[in-house]
């Protein structure tokens, strides 16, 4: 899954370029930087991989998120629906900009499903916030269609699902805007960094504006440039960002070799009754990056899980265990404990997320295990992991 196996001369030839030039800065100094624009250059090409019209790189998922939140009109109060499985960052965003996250329940692609998520609207309820787990497709036609229905924006974060799509469309792509994630573990990485991408230009400018304190970028005396809007400083530097660009290149390659892997695996497990595969709206459109299935119940997915581990079959997670990733562990958000008071929870409906159910997804979770594909994997390794874990399926009562 993560990009960083494969760091070569390539990431090394890029950090040099600015190294040399000694300019970390993205905007500016034109004459001394030799024509190295590496965070430009990666905006470039995954506009272009991803067949948008604007791309705004900034320094992570989560401030990308947040920026894409607010450059779509997204404020206090506001109601955004989004998915209790998701990395905890799609919250804190919402949360970040004084909106109020609405839990919708998953279905088994492991993404909102469409159907619940029409339970939640309310009056208040402006953006819905779908996130692409795990390397593959919520269903994004159809929760993009409730969206149009009921004059919902929508935002995708794909933070785990760079280079896929769905019908051959890239996701990320759908709604107002997208964000993607370039941290340390990511497909992509450019050590920390994240993007916006978007069609529509105001979003752009306004992602562009806000992540560098409001500049408009349009002068070339940074003293003399106008203020668009109150901003902040989400800036990536150009370290980062000549990382991500040598990173950007191996996209394809690293897509290929990880579906690959993943068909080796699946259509060995795919023998067994004892599992089901996660749902997956289009399977040409998968990413890879993990293979997820579900077990009978949640005693036979936690034991599965255990003895994966004690055989050395590593890269394995039951979700539902997890701290960072399932509303089931989020007793900090529950609780409200914050280091100062959020604007949400002076907000009229302020959610009570203590007393929320969310059956469908609990039953899901409980039973859902994935496992990480390695791009170092070697043949044997494959081969051998795949003994171990057919192995361990068999002893499951059926
Ligand atoms: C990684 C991730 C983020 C946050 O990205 P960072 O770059 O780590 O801030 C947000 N959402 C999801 C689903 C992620 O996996």
């Amino acid at each position: 899954m993560p990009g960083f196996e494969l760091f070569g001369d390539e990431e090394r030839k890029e950090v040099n370029d600015v190294l040399e030039t000694g300019v970390l800065f993205r905007y500016g100094f034109d004459p001394v930087r030799q024509g190295h624009w590496k965070a430009r250059s990666f905006e470039k090409q995954l506009a272009k991989r991803l067949g948008v019209a604007y791309c705004h790189l900034c320094a992570s998922g989560t401030t990308a998120l947040i920026t894409a939140l607010i450059s779509c009109g997204i404020g206090a109060s506001d109601e955004v629906i989004v998915p209790p499985f998701t990395f905890i960052a799609t919250i804190e965003a919402v949360l970040a900009v004084g909106a109020v996250p609405v839990f919708a329940e998953i279905d088994e692609t492991l993404c909102l499903d469409p159907q619940a998520l029409k339970a939640v609207i309310t009056s208040r309820t402006r953006a819905v916030l779908p996130v692409h787990m795990c390397g593959a497709m919520a269903c994004i036609d159809e929760i993009s269609q409730v969206c149009e229905r009921h004059d919902l924006i929508l935002i995708e974060d794909a933070c785990q699902s760079v280079g896929g799509s769905f019908n051959g469309k890239a996701l990320g792509t759908f709604g107002k805007a997208g964000c993607f994630s370039f941290d340390p573990v990511k497909t992509v990485t450019c050590g920390e960094g994240g993007a916006i991408v978007t069609d529509d230009s105001t979003v752009y400018t306004h992602a562009d504006a806000f992540t560098d304190h409001g500049h408009d970028h349009k002068g070339n005396d940074r003293g003399l440039e106008a203020h668009l809007i109150l901003g902040t400083n989400f800036r990536i530097s150009e370290l980062n960002a000549a990382v991500g660009v040598a990173q950007l290149r191996k996209l394809d390659m690293m897509i290929d070799r990880q579906r690959q892997t993943k068909k080796t695996i699946k259509d060995a497990l795919a023998q067994s009754d004892k599992i089901t595969f996660r749902q997956l709206p289009d399977p040409d459109g998968d990413t890879a990056t993990f293979l997820s299935f579900f077990l009978p119940d949640e005693s036979a997915a936690q034991k599965t899980v255990k003895k994966f581990g004690e055989a050395g079959v590593d890269g394995c997670f039951n979700w539902y265990a997890n701290n960072w990733h399932y509303i089931s562990h989020w007793d900090h958000l529950k609780q409200w404990h914050t280091a100062a008071k959020l604007p949400s929870q002076s907000a009229k409906h302020c959610p009570d997320y203590q007393n929320l159910t969310l059956p469908q997804s609990d039953d899901i979770m409980r039973r859902a295990i994935s496992m990480q594909i390695k791009l170092a994997w070697t043949e044997e390794q494959i081969k051998q992991r795949i003994e171990k874990m057919m192995d361990i399926i068999g002893f499951l009562k059926s």
